[in-house]
Order: C-alpha cells, then sequence, then structure tokens
C-alpha cells in the first residue's frame, strides 16, 4: 500500500470545529498538502508520529475526512499530537509520518460518544507507536531533515 505516508506543510487555522474546547486540538495542513494524499488512501482515522519545527517526534492521530469548509468535495488532514503544548503553533512546520488506519469516520449519537470514541484511538495509538516496528520510524531521516 502507500504506508508509511510522509506530510510536511504550514500548520493553518481550521474550520473552528470547537476541537481545542473538547480538549482535543487538531492542527490542520493546507488544501495543497491534502492533495498530495494518495487517492486510495481511505478517510478515517490514522496514527503515526509528527514533528513540529525543530521539536521533538511526538506520537499522533490523524482524521482524514472530507472537509465541509469545500463542501466536501476535498479531503481534510487533522493531526492531534500527544503532547501538551505550552501554545499554540500555527505557522509552524509541521512534519508527520503517517503509519496505520485504525477505523472509518463516523458520526456519533453525541459529543460525549465521539469524545469517548477519540480518547480510546488515542490509548490504541499510544501502545502501537511503542512497539518497535512502529518507533523505528521516529528517527527516520525524515524527520531529521533540514527543511
Ligand atoms: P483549528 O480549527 O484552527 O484547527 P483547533 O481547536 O483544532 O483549531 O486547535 C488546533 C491548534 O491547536 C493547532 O493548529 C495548534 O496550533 C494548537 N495545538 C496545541 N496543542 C496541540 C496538539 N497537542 N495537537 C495539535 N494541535 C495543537
Ligand atoms: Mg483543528
Amino acid at each position: 500500500g502507500c504506508l508509511p505516508f510522509f506530510a510536511k506543510g504550514v500548520v493553518v487555522k481550521g474550520f473552528g470545529r470547537g476541537s481545542k474546547e473538547l480538549g482535543i486540538p487538531t492542527a490542520n495542513y493546507t488544501s495543497e498538502v491534502v492533495e498530495t494524499l494518495p487517492n486510495d488512501l481511505e478517510t478515517g482515522i490514522y496514527y503515526g508520529y509528527a514533528k513540529v519545527d525543530g521539536g521533538p517526534v511526538y506520537k499522533m492521530v490523524m482524521s482524514i475526512g472530507w472537509n465541509p469548509f469545500y463542501k466536501n468535495v476535498k479531503k481534510s488532514m487533522e493531526t492531534h499530537i500527544l503532547h501538551n503544548f505550552e501554545s499554540d503553533f500555527y505557522g509552524s512546520m509541521l512534519k508527520t509520518c503517517i503509519i496505520n488506519y485504525i477505523r472509518p469516520e463516523q458520526s456519533y449519537e453525541s459529543l460525549d460518544a465521539l469524545i469517548d470514541a477519540i480518547k480510546s484511538d488515542i490509548a490504541y495509538a499510544d501502545t502501537q507507536l511503542d512497539l518497535p516496528e512502529h518507533s523505528a520510524l521516529q528517527t527516520h531521516s525524515f524527520f531529521n531533515a533540514e527543511k
């Protein structure tokens, strides 16, 4: 398949779904970056690693979905990094390595059900990304290169 897939680009403002209020902020890529995704990559929830500017490589979960801002004709990529940042990093360079698919996107009965699903995705990703077969990608040259 097309995984692992490496992406990089500047973090831009999302469409204000209020994910920060849920305690689950997601950093958005521009549509130019999203367009580099292979067409056969299914929408859904993925896990992998992420790096902001010159910082460390952290675990992440990413939602790849249909972007309501573009009337659902374009995809979006939203990355939640498993780290508590001191402040926002809009405008920063975000590098991501998408490793594995977790589940399709779903609509939930309630906000609480959605939050529970995301929390279980995060817990699952946290465990998976400790496996040596995955953690080797943390030190991939993609993350070391200057640009
Ligand atoms: P937006 O709709 O602009 O994407 P969010 O509520 O989803 O707003 O918040 C995303 C922003 O929060 C990111 O662009 C980033 O600057 C910041 N942020 C802080 N901590 C994290 C994190 N752990 N993972 C992702 N983004 C984070
Ligand atoms: Mg967001």
